[in-house]
């Protein structure tokens, strides 16, 4: 019998579809591997249909910004699907759009797809949507969003009246950390705006000792010929307005990625992997790195 699929694509409320399988890019262009190497992993990724590629001006100081530049020179710009990040204390009047133009001088475009505040500062959280609006006006963005905003900072966005253009909110989310589950995840559905998983895979274990190895993650993965990899990235994916960003460096990593949505979790899966990781029964602060 074949395999079911997860949907490939996700759609924004702005009515635009994204891949729901991105590529982060913490720690790349930092020389932590070579460089070509990293360059072409992402250029891989993109080719498999990892057109999201997620980024920030904190990454590297602007270095993962510039890969991505680099990695992405030539291909075609209306294919790619670029995010990036401004700092909260570059969020306010006249520096987002300083940051902003930076950022795009990096990646070497003149557009962004989706612009977000990388977690909440000072600055309040109407002056950055109103900064964020006009650069949609300027056309210098496509539509923006937020990071690491719990439920309550999302009802106080709301009320600055501009909320409802936010189309996505990228918090942690991985098997070892559910807390979102419990409020963040649903509120966001109801409204439309995507849940951005950051570390789907847990920093490749490193945030949850045991994860990759657990007896019932690799139980699942058997069941379905997968890699224990992706049974934690299909495992933040079942939820249908979930994007997740996982980063990798190697060209093995980056197609064992792609190929996360290509099965699906079945209720004896779901069971399992909750009996060993189980599902926040209240609430839960949201999870950071
Ligand atoms: P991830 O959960 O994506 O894990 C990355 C690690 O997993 C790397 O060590 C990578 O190794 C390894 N890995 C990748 N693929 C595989 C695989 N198939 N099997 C085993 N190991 C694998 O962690 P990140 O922290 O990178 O999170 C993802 C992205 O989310 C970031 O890169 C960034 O873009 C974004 N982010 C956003 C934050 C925010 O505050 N908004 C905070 C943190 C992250 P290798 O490099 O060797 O391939």
């Amino acid at each position: 019998m074949e395999e079911k699929k997860l949907a490939p694509t996700l759609r924004l409320l702005d009515g635009t579809e994204v891949p729901r399988l991105g590529q982060g890019t913490w720690y790349l262009g930092e020389g932590l591997s070579p460089r070509a190497q990293e360059r072409d992993t992402l250029r891989r990724g993109v080719e498999l249909g990892m057109t999201l590629i997620d980024t920030a001006e904190m990454y590297g100081d602007g270095q993962s910004e510039e890969l991505v530049g680099e990695a992405i020179r030539g291909l075609d710009r209306e294919q790619l699907f670029l995010v990036s990040k401004v700092y909260p204390f570059h969020a306010g009047r006249g520096q987002l759009e300083r940051s902003l133009e930076a950022s795009l001088r990096r990646l070497g475009t003149d557009y962004l797809d989706l612009y977000l505040l990388h977690w909440r500062g000072s600055v309040p959280l109407r002056e950055t949507a109103e900064e964020m609006e006009r650069q949609v006006q300027r056309g210098k963005i496509r539509r923006w969003g937020v990071s690491n905003l719990d439920w309550s900072d999302m009802e106080e966005l709301m009320e600055t009246g501009l909320g409802d253009h936010c189309v996505a909110d990228q918090v942690l989310y991985h098997l070892g950390s559910r807390g979102v589950e419990y409020d963040l995840q649903g509120w966001l559905a109801q409204r439309g705006i995507a849940l951005m998983a950051y570390c789907p895979l847990a920093q490749g274990g490193s945030l949850r000792r045991g994860l990759l190895s657990h007896p019932a993650v690799w139980e699942t993965a058997r069941n379905h010929g997968v890699t224990p990899a992706q049974v934690l990235l299909n495992f933040v994916l079942q939820r249908e307005n979930v994007v997740a960003i996982p980063k990798a460096s190697t060209a093995a990593h980056v197609e064992e990625n792609a190929g996360a949505l290509d099965f699906c979790l079945t209720e004896a899966d779901l069971q399992r992997l909750d009996g060993a990781f189980p599902p926040p029964s209240r609430p839960v602060p949201l999870d950071i790195v």
